[in-house]
């Protein structure tokens, strides 16, 4: 398979563009290959493929879209290591962040192919009921750059899985590993059942008008989920929003702070901060809070900084240039403030021509303060005091956002109370935050609408159908 080449799939087809993009390698911000940046044609061509492929594509029996999926994961993980390789490059990330991408998706897979979709009758006084999931259509499936593989694969399985079609979107930031894989699952399934447009800024509004995609599986900034709520109203749309969240963590006095001080750093530095469930503020108990953060910053200077090509690499750089800069002033404005910052070992010079920010920790700054109210999206934290429930949980839960938090410990009677005080979609007790396919992920306030996995995600791709059908033919009112 050729790794510098990438095309959109069209109808079954790969089509190139007369128009081409090229996005960067964040390690040195050399331009890496480039993509073709679909027309309005293609996109025209695009809906018509996928609503024609509907029509037999819907009906086609779920256990055979099920097996369908299974060649999917084959063709997949045979590709394995050049998309692990893709995904290194155009996201910087250390090998074993990128293998986890793959790694992860076999869960995705199997979750979705154990699920019951068939329809289920009840049977009352007077009738039977019959509920279906009738698929929707042709999804426009946006995908952001953080976890460009494994958030676009969580959308295709379920769509696919209840007989929708589906046009992929990757953000023009990461669109190598989503055009390849989609490339090499060429003759799986019918044409039009699966297609990818990688686009321009005009691509993403394009798929929300149009009106023969009565589906969006969003997932990406809440800024661009309020666009798509504006737009889509024109032809009520469905829609899935993930969006962004500022998710805390709650440390509570009987903890054992050299272990969790170390899952937390995990938590908040994964792909250095850049996913939407990173930790994003850190509350810690009053009485522990001075050894606590030590032993985050121990924890912080084990962290290798560096390039993917280096093993010892743990964490990677910034995704994109427009990202850079979002971090780099929240930064500085912590600078500018007088905020104490505490830093690991610090960064080798050479990586300075790359988008690589040190990871560092705002020790105690204001409540009110940019760095705790804004979503870093970056490898930059704050650790904040807390000595009262009540008003700790009143402090997580005083943003207009509810993604995920975590709380750690050693009484799990009392966090778990705590847990249902918070206003957010998901809370992990005594882990980091990091969702399974077995459990819905989904976001509260504006962190989205709707959610993705566990038993009901998928019922997101369909409208509910009841067929009454009376016992009598005499029935009265
Ligand atoms: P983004 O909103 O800038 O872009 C996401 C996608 O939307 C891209 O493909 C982009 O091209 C497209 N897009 C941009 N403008 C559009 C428009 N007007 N209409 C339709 N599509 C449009 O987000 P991003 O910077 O790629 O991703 C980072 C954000 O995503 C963070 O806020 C993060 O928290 C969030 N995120 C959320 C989840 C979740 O599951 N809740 C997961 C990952 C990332």
């Amino acid at each position: 398979m050729a790794l510098d080449t990438f095309y959109n799939v069209v109808n079954g087809q790969k089509r190139q563009s007369t128009k081409m993009a090229q996005s960067i390698d964040p390690t040195d911000r050399r331009s890496l290959w480039p993509v073709p940046v679909a027309s309005d044609q293609d996109l025209e061509d695009a809906v018509a493929a996928a609503k024609q492929a509907f029509r037999n594509w819907s009906k086609t029996p779920v256990e055979h879209r099920k097996q369908l999926l299974s060649t999917f994961e084959e063709k997949l993980l045979a590709s394995k290591n050049d998309l692990t390789q893709l995904l290194m490059q155009e996201g910087g990330k250390p090998h074993a962040l990128a293998a986890f991408e793959l790694n992860y998706a076999p869960l995705l897979f199997k979750h979705h192919r154990d699920l019951d979709i068939n329809e289920q009758s009840e049977d009352l006084t007077d009738r039977s009921i019959v509920t279906r999931h009738v698929p929707l259509g042709v999804v426009a499936a946006i995908c952001p750059w953080n976890f460009p593989l494994v958030l676009s694969i969580g959308k295709i399985i379920p769509a696919l899985l209840t007989g929708c079609c589906v046009i992929v979107k990757p953000s023009p930031f990461a669109p190598y590993a989503i055009l390849k894989m989609i490339e090499l699952l060429h003759g799986i399934f019918p044409p039009g059942v699966l297609q990818v447009l990688n686009g321009d800024d005009a691509l993403g509004p394009a798929l929300v008008a149009h009106k023969d995609v009565p589906k969006i599986s969003f997932t990406g900034s809440i800024q661009t989920g309020k666009k798509i709520v504006e737009k889509s109203a024109l032809s009520l749309k469905r829609l899935t929003l993930e969006l962004g969240g500022n998710d805390a963590a709650i440390v509570l006095p009987d903890v054992d702070i050299a272990r969790v001080a170390k899952q937390v750093i995990s938590g908040a530095l994964i792909n250095s901060g850049q996913m939407c469930l990173a930790t994003k503020r850190v509350y810690i108990h009053d009485s522990i809070y001075e050894t606590f953060v030590e032993a985050m910053v121990k924890a912080m200077d084990e962290l290798i900084v560096g390039s993917p090509d280096s093993e010892s690499s743990t964490h990677g750089p910034i995704q994109n240039p427009l990202q850079f800069v979002r971090v780099s002033d929240l930064l500085e404005d912590c600078e500018k403030r007088g905020y104490s910052i505490k830093i690991g070992r610090a960064m080798a010079d050479e990586l300075r021509k790359g988008l690589f920010v040190q990871p560092t920790l705002v020790d105690n700054p204001p409540e009110t303060s940019r760095v705790v109210q804004e979503e870093a999206f970056g490898p930059v934290f704050p650790t904040l005091k807390w000595d009262n429930e009540q008003d700790v949980i009143r402090r997580v839960n005083a943003m207009d956002t509810g993604l995920g938090a975590s709380i750690w410990s050693s009484d799990i009677e009392k966090a778990g109370e705590m847990a249902r005080q918070l206003e957010v979609g998901s809370i992990w007790i005594n882990t980091t935050e990091l969702p399974i396919p077995q459990a819905m992920f989904g976001g509260h306030k504006q962190s989205g609408i709707g959610g993705e996995w566990g038993k009901d995600g998928w019922k997101a791709f369909c409208n509910v159908q009841i067929i009454h059908t009376m016992k009598s033919r005499d029935t009265k009112l």
